[in-house]
């Protein structure tokens, strides 16, 4: 069995639901997984892991919250424990950090994979490629394979297992280093991580009817706002909850597309979605062709019949 790295982001105790389909994704490859954190609240984190899979959890104590001091510690982790592979989600962190490991480790990083197996210690990733128009299936001769894995495809799933937490002191140091991080306002939930996304382009018309896109969200209960560049530019939603080529990827169980085109850009951010709801009033609209369902209307009469029925749908529980 093959000792596979995964870098777990936690924020104040409470580990990323990415981090956690991560490891899910290296124990599903038949690794045996130790996991590194860092940050405060890192220890009470780690001890939690066991239940998700994790043999081993290292907890970077101190250090100054930079990326390239903390892809030192890493790479040399992941050297010490003989990890045959790294693996971290692709999120904002995950993008900043894995290259730098992977540099490191003198390897090739996949980003952003959909997939993931191995047989011995040779690993295969699928990841989708220009713009989602091609899967490609990579392996690499490096001796440490680095891959990020796209939040939402992978299972994070729970074992009886337990997980011994070691305690080592982060490197001092580093170029680059962050001096803060603000929380998201209202507790909303990112579009990268929710479950459901709900949508909404230019076909709303203006910012002040992107409250039935919220009402519809809302109607769900574990669903995040997003949004085609369109609206973004046009200062109609913030660029946080854009999906695309220039914006965040996601993949969700469900993803609604309420009066978006289907614009390749926009594919590129949302086609791995489980099930693709398209709304648009033009049949011949190009989301209509990555769509499992579509509902050719009136945003502003589908929408709210829409959030009706989930509504009464989820009353009766
Ligand atoms: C380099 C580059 C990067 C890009 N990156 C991104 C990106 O990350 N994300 C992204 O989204 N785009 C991106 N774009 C822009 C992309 O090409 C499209 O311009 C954009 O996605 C269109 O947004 P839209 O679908 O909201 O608007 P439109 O293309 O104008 O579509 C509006 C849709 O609404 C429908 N509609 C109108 N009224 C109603 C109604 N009442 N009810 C129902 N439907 C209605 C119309 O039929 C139409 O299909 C990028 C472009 C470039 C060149």
């Amino acid at each position: 069995m093959s000792n596979i790295l995964v870098f777990v982001e936690q924020f104040s105790g409470k580990v990323s639901r990415a981090s956690l389909e991560c490891v899910g994704a290296a124990r599903a490859a038949g690794g045996n997984v130790c996991a590194v954190l860092a940050g405060a609240g890192a220890d009470g984190a780690a001890a939690d892991l066991g239940r998700f899979g994790a043999a081993k959890a290292i907890v970077l104590g101190g250090g100054e919250a930079s990326s390239d001091a903390l892809a030192a510690d890493v790479a040399a982790i992941a050297k010490e424990e003989g990890a045959k592979a790294f693996l971290c989600a692709a999120t904002s962190a995950g993008r900043d950090l894995a290259p730098r490991v992977a540099a490191l480790l003198d390897s090739t990083l996949f980003s952003d994979c959909t997939a993931l197996s191995a047989q011995g210690d040779a690993f295969t990733a699928v990841r989708p490629w220009l713009a989602g128009k091609a899967i490609a299936t990579l392996t690499s001769s490096a001796p440490v394979f680095c891959a990020t894995t796209r939040p939402n495809v992978f299972a994070a799933s729970e074992s009886s297992g337990t997980c011994a937490v070691v305690a080592r002191a982060a490197s001092a140091g580093g170029k680059a280093k962050v001096t803060g991080i603000e929380a998201k306002s209202g507790g909303k939930l990112d579009v990268k991580e929710a479950p459901v996304v709900v949508s909404g382009g230019r076909g709303m018309k203006g910012p002040e009817h992107f409250a039935l896109i919220e009402e519809l969200a809302a109607a769900f209960g574990n669903a995040a706002t997003g949004a085609s560049r369109a609206v973004v530019d046009a200062g109609w939603r913030p660029h946080s909850e854009q999906v695309g080529q220039t914006g965040k990827t996601v993949a969700p169980q469900l993803y609604v597309a309420v009066g978006i085109s289907g614009a390749i850009q926009h594919l590129a951010g949302m086609r791995t979605s489980k099930v693709i709801v398209a709304i648009n009033k033009d049949a011949e609209a190009p989301i209509f062709k990555v769509a499992d369902y579509g509902i050719v209307g009136d945003a502003f009469e589908v929408v709210p019949a829409l959030a009706k029925a989930v509504r009464e749908l989820k009353a009766k529980g």
